[in-house]
């Protein structure tokens, strides 16, 4: 398999045979050997179940990425704990209640972090950003691969546009290929400041369906539809997605 794979384990609608949740989770297998998971959805069960149903092993993580400390992004963290004993996890500010006792190693993310000492060379995590100034705290990821950087986004509360901003200031960079994720149902105007920074647009999970309508009638073929099981294949040929 050539290139780098984002799986969609968990988005809020999925395909038969997977199990759907109100939820996120998103395995990132990257073309220089290394796995990172974004995200763990609502439920152990739907996540054991559609990663086992997608043959995609969450053993053997150099990282787990946790966007904000919502409980549809942090349910299946007790999988992903006793697959990966003391697993560097990089999580926002915040309560961190959901980690307590799972035995995870997190690493508080204040300014931004390479991944690279983590053993995966190409990912970052943005700085965090508040959301309107309720102690919220998110995080978004960002994945360089041979044709661009990809971001990774949660549910964006405080702004897809601001938290992409962060990664591509992170990587150095004024574009990225691609950002999907959950962007909380964004204004036009958003969507339009999104499309200045990112090539592709993936509006997942609590995007809403205008925001999906918008992008595909104001930006024809640079939307990419998400959902539940669907894979995204970045390599020399381009960006590929396979439902
Ligand atoms: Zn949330
Ligand atoms: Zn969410």
């Amino acid at each position: 398999m050539g290139g780098t794979v984002f799986t969609v384990l968990v988005d809020n609608t999925g395909r038969p045979g997977l199990m759907e949740a109100w939820g996120w989770s998103v395995l990132v297998e990257h073309e220089r050997g290394w796995r990172v998971l974004f995200d763990s959805d609502s439920r152990v069960e739907v996540l054991e179940y559609n990663s086992r149903s997608l043959g995609a092993s969450l053993e053997g993580l150099a990282a787990f990425v946790v966007s904000h400390e919502h409980w549809d992004h942090t349910g299946g963290a007790p999988l992903v704990a006793r697959r990966n004993p003391g697993l560097p996890t990089i999580v926002p500010p915040g309560r961190h209640d959901w980690a307590r006792g799972l035995g995870l190693e997190l690493k508080v993310n204040t300014g931004g972090l390479d991944l690279a000492g983590l053993g995966a060379p190409g990912a970052l995590v943005g700085a965090p950003l508040e959301a309107g100034g309720w102690g919220l705290w998110e995080e978004a990821l960002g994945v360089e691969t041979g044709e661009g950087l990809v971001v990774l986004v949660g549910c964006s509360h405080p702004g897809v546009d601001r938290l992409v901003e962060k990664v591509l200031e992170g990587a150095g960079s004024d574009r990225a290929l691609l950002v999907f994720g959950g962007f909380h149902g964004p204004s036009r105007e958003t969507l339009d400041r999104l499309a200045g920074l990112a090539e592709y647009i993936g509006p997942a999970h609590c995007s809403g369906w205008r925001a999906v309508e918008y992008v595909a009638s104001k930006y024809p073929g640079r939307l990419v539809r998400v959902r539940t099981g669907t894979r995204i294949i970045v390599s020399g040929g381009g960006l590929r997605v396979e439902y």
